[in-house]
């Protein structure tokens, strides 16, 4: 998000009787906000969990990290199938195979990275 994006979405939340905190975003170190419901949110982010300390703050940005990472590996194997399934493929299959085997193991790797994160958190 731009930076006139972020001002204008924090003049929208406190126009709605939202309340800037003095604490930040951890992902983005944006002011958060706290609407009148009671929810704390990021005006970039959207509602994020409220950190207490340093590692705190590094487990949200990783897992944030990771989920992004994971949602852009299943769009580009999402997108390399389109092409390996239209017909007309020839000398290109290979090289969409070995893109998808690629992703395939960013995939894998986002998901065994949170599931680490996840154990160690028990
Ligand atoms: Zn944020």
């Amino acid at each position: 998000m731009r930076r006139d994006e972020v001002v204008k979405k924090m003049s929208e939340l406190m126009r709605s009787g939202a309340v800037m905190l003095d604490i930040a975003c951890p992902i983005c170190s944006t002011p958060l906000f706290k609407l009148r419901s009671g929810e704390i949110v990021c005006p970039v982010h959207g509602s994020v969990r409220v950190v207490r300390s340093d590692s705190e703050a590094v487990e949200v940005r990783s897992q944030f990290v990771l989920d992004r990472l994971e949602l852009l590996a299943t769009d580009r194997i999402n997108k390399i199938l389109d092409a390996v399934s239209k017909e007309d493929l020839e000398d290109d299959e290979i090289k969409l195979l070995t893109y998808l085997e690629k992703w395939l193991e960013v995939l894998e790797r986002a998901r065994r990275l949170k599931q680490v994160a996840r154990e160690e958190k028990k």
